[in-house]
């Protein structure tokens, strides 16, 4: 194939644009790995990135996509050979480099990974950044010595970072309070593991008192702005809260209080700048405390040109779960 279909985003004059488009091979930039590309997936940047928001896309023409996996075909570096499952998230893809939405992807051999024995191409996809994130956010938990059995709180809960961190906590033990601003998605979060279902209203601060009854050892927060000051109050005396996401706003106003007076920890999550090891790290994780079962109903299977109403669902807060993109559909 020496033309590919990729979604090419430009801007010309000031005006953004996103179509569908054959590409010649020729323009695939350099790299030590081409990847014939089989999936792809839809985050929270990806639909910023599609719609033309600012702060995703950092050079242009680009090839969206944060993500993808698929098969390599050609490889100049001596831990890939041609026809390993390999899978690339975040790393810069879709933002400073040409990323997945397209049927073939070249990168160096630094952000790649072999996909674990037991997770498919499919299910790497829907695992994605979101799960990857959501799996590094525990992580990060437990270094600050979370233990199985505590209370830990799941914001943007039916979001795709959300559900997989319910289920992973779920499984190894936590019991799990997921938030949401959709409680008619109850069942749906009960079914990934979470114990209690908390409306997203009753996370906003409510007093400026500062601290509040314990409640939680942990936290898992995708949404950030007024909600991560709504949860900090509540939060146990030396509990962490990994802060991954800004869906609900990147500003928010606390006290010092749980911080000096408990011993809180912030713990900032950055899926994207993540070294080669921590990566296997992660990925060996999310094969062993991910039930893939949970993985697989969370998901929907979408082809690319559905890409473009889907960005706009993901900005309104209307996926539920995780998206996998088939490229070549
Ligand atoms: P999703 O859209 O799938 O999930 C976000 C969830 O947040 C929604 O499903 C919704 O959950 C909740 N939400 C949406 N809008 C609001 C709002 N205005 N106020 C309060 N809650 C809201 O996105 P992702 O899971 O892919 O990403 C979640 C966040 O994490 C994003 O901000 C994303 O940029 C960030 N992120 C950061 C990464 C990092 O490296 N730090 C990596 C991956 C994601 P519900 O309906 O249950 O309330």
């Amino acid at each position: 194939m020496s033309r590919f279909k990729a979604l090419l985003a430009t801007r010309e004059n000031g005006a953004f644009a996103a179509r569908i488009e054959q590409i010649s091979k020729d323009r695939l930039p350099p790299g030590e790995v081409l990847v014939r590309v089989r999936y792809s997936s839809l985050n929270y940047k990806d639909g910023l990135a599609v719609t033309g928001k600012p702060g995703v896309i950092r050079s242009f023409p680009m090839i969206p996509g944060i993500d993808f996996a698929g098969t390599v075909e050609e490889s100049a570096a001596a831990e890939f050979r041609p026809g390993d499952l390999v899978a690339l998230t975040g790393a810069g893809a879709g933002e400073t480099d040409w990323g997945g939405y397209a049927q073939y992807a070249r990168w160096n051999a630094e952000s790649l990974v072999v996909l674990p024995p037991g997770i498919s191409l499919e299910q790497s996809m829907a695992i994605g950044t979101a799960g990857f994130t959501a799996m590094q956010s525990v992580m990060a938990l437990e270094r600050q010595g979370l233990e199985p059995g505590g209370e830990v709180l799941v914001t943007g809960a039916a979001g795709g970072v959300g559900s997989v961190a319910v289920a992973i906590l779920a499984k190894l033990g936590y019991r799990v309070a997921a938030s949401t601003g959709r409680p008619e998605l109850g069942d749906y979060l009960r079914g990934l593991g979470a114990s209690e279902i908390l409306p997203r209203e009753s996370l906003t601060p409510v007093s400026a008192k500062g601290l509040e009854r314990e409640r939680w050892n942990g936290a898992v927060d995708s949404v950030g702005g007024s909600t991560l000051a709504g949860i900090l109050p509540y939060m146990a005396s030396n509990a962490s809260i990994a802060l991954c996401g800004l869906a609900g706003g990147a500003a928010f106003g606390s006290t010092v209080l749980p911080f000096i007076l408990r011993g809180v920890n912030l713990l900032g999550i950055n899926s994207v700048r993540v070294t080669r090891a921590e990566r296997l790290r992660i990925w060996e994780r999310l094969s062993r405390d991910l039930p893939l079962h949970l993985l697989d109903a969370m998901t929907e299977l979408a082809p690319l040109d559905r890409v473009f109403e889907l960005s706009q669902k993901i900005l309104a807060g209307q996926i539920r779960g995780r998206v996998v993109i088939d490229v070549n559909a």
